[in-house]
């Protein structure tokens, strides 16, 4: 294929390292994110080998497919299956946080996907964050955008952060402590967002330098016990811990009881998703 044989339908959103848009090859329709080259090759290899893995991740079900990509001299094109939304557009437009059920549902696929990113590939996300989890119309839902996008804002800041540093794990955000981070700040990363979808709010408030000084020195977030069943609260407890040692690995979090139970229930994600699409428009 060629990149001039895409054909640009219209803007999908924008993000912290590009520009994600609805185009159409043929008569398929795709997702075609756009991000700016970096100059450094031994990034930009780096680089292209991510992108090999995500294309080469289609056998996981709960990784967003990628059908290829275009390297041009100014921009990194990645082309990929196209989502019917994010969960942090879902959460603006419905207003409201997601039942618990249905996060429980969520919860499989994003551990799963995770899992089978370090069990397969080793490579760690990086920066998982509601806008990073996908659902398509029949309520499957996907992770997006690992490893390379955090690539691309490291190469351009010159800093080992990569990511949204709001999701980042207090031990990333210690200036003293830069290169540590390992695979058990995703486990921050999810334990944040399932507290967002949640409770339909990002837990941290204030300028964006509050909320790091906030994550670096307060008690982690906690869900309300009154609200969501005791098995929730302690699977957000074990995942927000500030030693990410105490955190739990995959296997322990596919292991965990509340994600044992949602795996035994027949939770329609699709027709939940259809009723808060058609009540929100
Ligand atoms: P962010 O840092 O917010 O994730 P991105 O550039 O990755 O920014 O994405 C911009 C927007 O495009 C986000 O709202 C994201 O959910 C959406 N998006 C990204 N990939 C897809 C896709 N494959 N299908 C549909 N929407 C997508
Ligand atoms: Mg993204």
């Amino acid at each position: 294929a060629e990149l001039k044989e895409l054909e640009f339908v219209e803007d999908i959103g924008h993000g912290s390292c590009g520009t994600v848009s609805k185009c159409s090859y043929q008569s398929v329709t795709m997702a075609v994110k756009t991000m700016p080259r970096t100059t450094n090759s031994y990034e930009m290899s780096r680089i292209l080998m991510d992108l090999d893995v995500i294309c080469l991740s289609f056998d996981c079900p709960y990784i967003v497919r990628c059908f290829g990509y275009f390297i041009t001299s100014y921009d990194v094109r990645v082309c990929m299956e196209c989502m019917a939304t994010c969960l942090d557009r879902l959460l603006v437009r419905i207003q409201k946080p997601i039942p618990e059920d249905i996060i429980g549902k969520l919860s499989i696929s994003i551990i799963k996907a995770l899992h089978y990113l370090k069990t397969k590939h080793q490579i760690m996300h990086r920066d998982v964050k509601p806008s990073n989890i996908l659902l398509d119309w029949s309520g499957v839902i996907k992770l997006c955008d690992f490893g390379i996008a955090g690539r691309l804002i490291e190469s351009r800041a010159h800093s080992k952060q990569a990511g949204c540093p709001l999701y980042m794990g207090p031990e990333r955000l210690d200036p003293n402590n830069f290169n540590s981070y390992d695979i058990r700040s995703d486990v921050w990363s999810l334990g944040l967002t399932l507290v967002e979808l949640a409770t339909g709010k990002y837990p941290y408030a204030g300028t964006e330098f509050d909320m790091m000084t906030k994550i670096m020195n307060d008690e982690p977030p906690r869900l309300n016990p009154g609200k969501f069943s005791p098995e929730f609260c302690h699977l957000v407890e074990i995942c927000l811990q500030r030693d990410p040692n105490n955190r739990p690995n995959y296997d322990q979090l596919l292991d965990h009881p509340f994600i044992k139970y949602h795996e035994e229930q027949d939770t329609d994600v699709e027709e939940w998703f259809a009723n808060v699409m058609g009540d929100s428009d």
